[in-house]
């Protein structure tokens, strides 16, 4: 039987932990704090904008969201980032992605101060994780790791094979893993005979955006599957191609009109030996690294500024 790599459980052990070093930063009369700016009213962002606000209350952070309109300038959002780097009680910056079309996402991106940048997209951020040098790591790939590290699934020396090599999720999860010395394979879209390179996985990441892409012939038995995809599926036809006969599948379709799948099919997970579900995986592990990230900027920012101090 495949081990379930059960992301909600790590991700309130991860809570848990946060909220902890909250409470020791609090006796130094600190409060981390992350702001988030959303864009216009996309009710998805909103939702998961809610959740990262909500879990800076129970975890004892400030939070701030900032919401501009859909038609603000890319020059008056960076006059609102540029508040935020200034203001000392906030130590997180994040700008919900997407932005609106006529944004220029990189500049927003690029205005954050790297100490802020709890996301990891900072180019410096980026080159630092390239580096191996401390840096605040993107959240899903950061999340990727820490499954694979509390479940004690051996990386070092393994072949881990990445599918997808965008910058948020595909590129930092195969530095990460690299860093733990695994042997990494970056795959992508033009990827030739992709099943030939991700049948020699140990381990095997599937951020792609493509539901069940990764089937159960592309997959080695006894792998461990890492499903970072998070589609939504409303299709019939589509749900009974992955989950006909699965009765708690059935009785959600039946009662949401739809249901989450990642990029992995399910039946796939049979063949392996772990795998995080989806819902209940990765996606569970990215708000507990934001909040990890938030309170490693406030450390570090702190640190950074004590140590300056003392110099002077
Ligand atoms: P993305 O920016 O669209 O990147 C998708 C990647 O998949 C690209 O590198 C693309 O290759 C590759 N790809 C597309 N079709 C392929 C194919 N036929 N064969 C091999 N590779 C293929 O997506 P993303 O932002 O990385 O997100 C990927 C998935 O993760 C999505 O389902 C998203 O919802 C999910 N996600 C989850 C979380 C979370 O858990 N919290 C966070 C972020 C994303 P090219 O570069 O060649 O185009």
């Amino acid at each position: 039987m495949p081990r379930i790599l059960d992301g909600v459980a790590i991700a309130a052990a991860i809570k848990q932990e946060v909220a902890e070093e909250v409470k020791k930063l609090a006796a130094q009369g600190i409060r981390p704090g992350l702001a988030v700016i959303l864009v216009g009213n996309d009710a998805g962002s909103e939702i998961y904008v809610r959740g990262k606000a909500q879990t800076c209350t129970e975890l004892g952070l400030y939070s701030e969201v900032l919401t501009p309109p859909a038609n603000i300038s890319t020059q008056e959002m960076l006059g609102l980032v540029d508040q935020l780097n200034r203001r000392d009680e906030i130590d997180g910056i994040l700008i919900q992605l997407p932005v609106p079309a006529h944004m220029d996402t990189k500049a927003l991106l690029d205005a954050i101060d790297p100490t802020k940048d709890v996301d990891g997209f900072h180019p410096m951020n980026v080159g630092r994780l390239l580096a191996g040098r401390p840096a605040l790591a993107p959240c899903t790939p950061a999340g990727v790791i820490e499954i694979l590290k509390r479940c004690e699934i051996p990386i070092n020396g393994k072949h881990a094979v990445v599918v997808g090599r965008s910058d948020i999720v595909g590129k930092p999860t195969a530095m990460l893993l690299l860093h733990e010395n695994a042997t990494v394979t970056i795959t992508h879209s033009k990827t030739q005979d992709l099943g030939a390179i991700t049948r020699q996985a140990d381990i095997l990441v599937a951020a792609i955006g493509r539901p069940g892409f990764i089937t159960s012939e592309m997959v080695k038995p006894g792998a461990t599957l890492i499903d970072v995809g998070i589609n939504r599926i409303n299709d019939r036809a589509e749900f009974n191609r992955f989950f006909a006969g699965n009765a708690k599948r059935e009785a959600a379709f039946a009662k949401n009109g739809s249901v989450l799948v990642g990029d992995i099919d399910p039946k796939a997970f049979e063949l392996s030996g772990a795998y995080t579900p989806v819902p209940g995986g990765v996606g569970k592990l990215t708000i507990a690294m934001l909040m990890a990230n938030t309170v490693r900027a406030a450390q570090m920012r702190r640190a950074k500024h004590a140590g300056s101090c003392a110099h002077a």
